[in-house]
């Protein structure tokens, strides 16, 4: 078995751990997994929650302003969730430390893994500038962190890297 070179959002890997049930699959992404290139995380199911579960989105500001205690995590019928997306994001992270990894690429726009735009808290699909609460957490510890869609991008033409 291969030693993994990076850690990926495990919907990007094709499992079916979105709030709705549903994933995100990334042909190249989900090569690396298979090849055990890559290693799987996902920091709201390792934090606790249910499958499928509640949307929730950043209130107050982005993943930084979490870990700041000037923003929560609130689902859309008002639960606050944040200790579990902040309990994920730490155990999310043993887990890549342990496998050795030190770049993740991220699902775009989750309030967890989003990197770059994240929604705004309303619900209506406006997004901010920010990333999510483990993407904040994993900057934090140094880790180098890109979304799908600049991996992507990378992968043909090059991109930016958020991060350390
Ligand atoms: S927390 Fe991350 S890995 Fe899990 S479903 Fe959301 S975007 Fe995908």
């Amino acid at each position: 078995m291969k030693k993994p070179s990076i850690g990926v959002s495990s919907c990007l890997g094709g499992v079916k751990c979105r709030y709705d049930g549903g994933s995100n699959p990334v042909d190249q992404l989900q090569t690396l997994v298979q090849q055990g290139e890559a290693v799987m995380i996902c920091p709201e199911v390792i934090g606790g929650l249910q499958t499928p579960r509640t949307p929730a989105e950043i209130v107050g500001g982005d993943g930084f302003a979490v870990w700041q205690n000037q923003a929560k995590v609130i689902t859309k019928t008002g639960e606050d969730v944040t200790e579990s997306f902040k309990a994920g994001a730490i155990k999310a992270f043993a887990e890549l430390q342990e496998a050795g990894v030190t770049t993740v690429v991220l699902k775009a726009k989750s309030p967890s893994c989003g990197c770059g735009l994240i929604y705004d808290g309303s619900f209506s699909g406006v997004k901010i500038t920010g990333v999510g609460v483990a993407t904040a957490y994993f900057i934090n510890q140094g880790l180098m962190v890109l979304s799908d869609e600049d991996w992507l991008k990378k992968t043909t033409e090059g991109a930016s890297i958020h991060g350390a």
